[in-house]
């Protein structure tokens, strides 16, 4: 189908889409160039100058195209004058594609010659025929990805799983099959950011720094090369984990460039409730804790501030045997919400080491805090007047006007003491004492208004902190005032703002701070019942004036 005459040492290239997979030989990058250079030898005066091959072998597929636009770029530049191929749909992306590649090269002289399909652009039928095979080719596409689709869909129903491997469960004929390791990884994810309310940051360098890849002991990698943020977050909303089964969560738009995009209501997902529940690899009631916990920490700023990530007590709450912090443990529940406590530091450590370095065993849960809170709240309230007087008593009895006192006496001593030294320099320059008395006299008078000065700033800075406590006494009674206002439960922002501190002690015995009052409540209580009937009943009260 070629003329040879005029067209001796032509400089010819081969582009192949090379499939890589193993056991596609007949697609592999060895076999085409041998198909290539066999195809050439039989020809005079070619010579084969280089191949081009990108990865995978469908046609519409375009996302890996380096090596065809290098091979159009070196066509172009006059280095390439046969480009030979082994079929239209393997060449371009759809007809229009493969038309205006094919007309550009030949501008510049370089044929293409399509083997398979005998069309070689030198022919003068060769656009027509080029047409004709690439509209072709593409129905074919349309009708194949139709069918695939609906034939997939079909499937979905049926249960079959679609795509890959994933961690913690392999893709075998369209069946789950647990994989424990990795099954393992997903239960630490999901525990660390629900149980413990680590952030998906953090349990990615966490996972990181414990040496976990995220692969399979194939040493197949899942997703990327390690553990990010994206990663833990698909893990947590991947709903296999809790045995459920929804597919079509990415649809393919244009069956020409295959690719693949979120399902937004675009196309119907196909969703199987309790699809595996038998490897399923978490709970129900943990994947519920999950999705709320995932919603409510999505929430913007504005919005995160009502529902803040903290806890109104986080980092307030202190052992009140060894005087270590409280950490919080979470547990989730089956409504969905999550219930906290906290316990101390150094006792948690002592149940995972055996070791008792703090025999503190109490917890404290929230719903026990919120009700001594509330029975202070109450007490500040009605007290309100009360405590104000108490307060402003104690204001008096911080005697600034005596220290103010204090500070003019002082000053006025440093005063006479400069003029003493001025007098002294007159004395010496009229030369009525000698240089060693002056001296002497001098560094006298320097050590007393040194000491006097220290002392001023002294005064000074106990003034500066007496007047702080003055303001805060005061901003008290406006707090309190505000505090009427809110229905504080409801308002953890009110409730952090007033905290400063929580102490347990182990008999159920509480000690709290409030911000800006000189006093510490001390609250006793009990307990009884359980979740929903849990009570706390306060038993006794006490101030300590501090
Ligand atoms: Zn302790």
């Amino acid at each position: 189908m070629l003329e040879n005459e005029g067209m001796k040492h032509l400089r010819v290239a081969a582009y192949a889409r090379v499939s890589t997979d193993r056991d596609d030989q007949a697609n592999s990058f060895e076999s085409q160039v041998k198909y290539f250079k066999d195809w050439i030898t039989r020809q005079d005066g070619w010579n084969l100058i280089n191949v081009y091959a990108d990865e995978g072998i469908t046609g519409t597929s375009t996302q890996k195209r380096e090596q065809f636009n290098q091979m159009i770029q070196d066509a172009l530049s006059g280095k390439i004058d046969v480009i030979l191929t082994k079929e239209v749909s393997r060449f371009a992306r759809n007809t229009l594609d493969s038309i205006s590649y094919t007309r550009r090269l030949k501008e510049y002289g370089v044929m293409v010659v399509f083997l398979l399909d005998g069309i070689d652009t030198s022919q003068s039928d060769a656009e027509l025929r080029l047409t004709i095979m690439a509209a072709l080719a593409q129905e074919e596409s349309r009708k194949t990805s139709e069918r695939v689709k609906w034939g997939q869909k079909r499937r979905m129903e049926q249960g079959v799983v679609f795509g890959r491997d994933m961690l913690g469960y392999n893709v075998r004929n369209g069946r789950l099959e647990l994989e424990p390791e990795g099954a393992e990884i997903v239960r630490q994810i999901f525990h660390k950011y629900t149980i413990e309310g680590k952030g998906s940051y953090v349990i990615a360098r966490e996972l990181k720094e414990a040496g976990i890849k995220p692969m399979n002991p194939d040493g197949r990698i899942h997703y990327e090369n390690d553990w990010s943020t994206t990663i833990i977050l698909r893990i947590l909303r991947n709903e296999k984990y809790a045995g459920d089964l929804c597919q079509k969560k990415t649809w393919t738009k244009n069956f020409l460039d295959h690719k693949k995009r979120y399902n937004r209501g675009n196309e119907d997902t196909v969703s199987i409730k309790n699809h595996h529940p038998e490897i399923a690899i978490i709970s129900r009631d943990l994947w519920d804790a999950t999705q709320v916990e995932l919603k409510r920490r999505a929430l913007t700023k504005e919005q995160k501030s009502k529902h803040s990530n903290r806890y109104w007590c986080s980092g307030k709450i202190w052992c009140g045997v060894c005087g270590e912090r409280f950490v919080s443990k979470r547990k989730p529940l089956k409504d969905g919400t999550i219930h906290v406590s906290w316990r101390c530091f150094n006792h948690t450590k002592a149940a995972a080491f055996r070791s008792a370095e703090c025999d503190n065993n109490h917890y404290a849960n929230e719903k026990t805090l919120l009700s001594i809170m509330g029975y202070i709240m109450k007490f500040l309230i009605s007290n309100n007047e009360q405590i104000k007087q108490e307060l402003l008593a104690e204001i008096d009895a911080l005697e600034i006007a005596h220290t103010l006192d204090r500070t003019e006496t002082t000053k006025s001593q440093i005063t006479q003491i400069e003029s003493r030294k001025s007098k002294l320099m007159d004395s010496f320059l009229d030369g009525l004492i000698s240089e060693e008395e002056f001296t002497c006299k001098k560094s006298e008078l320097d050590t007393k208004l040194n000491a006097l000065k220290n002392h001023l700033d002294c005064v000074k800075s106990e003034m500066q902190a007496k007047q702080q406590e003055i303001e805060k006494i005061n901003r008290i009674s406006e707090k309190i005032s505000e505090i009427l206002d809110f229905d504080f439960k409801e308002d953890s922002c009110v409730l952090n703002s007033i905290t400063s501190k929580i102490v347990v002690y182990q008999d159920k015995r509480v000690e709290v701070h409030v911000v800006g009052i000189p006093r510490s409540f001390i609250v006793t209580y009990e307990t009884s019942g359980r979740s929903e009937t849990y009570k706390t009943m306060i038993t006794g009260f006490d101030i300590n004036r501090q």
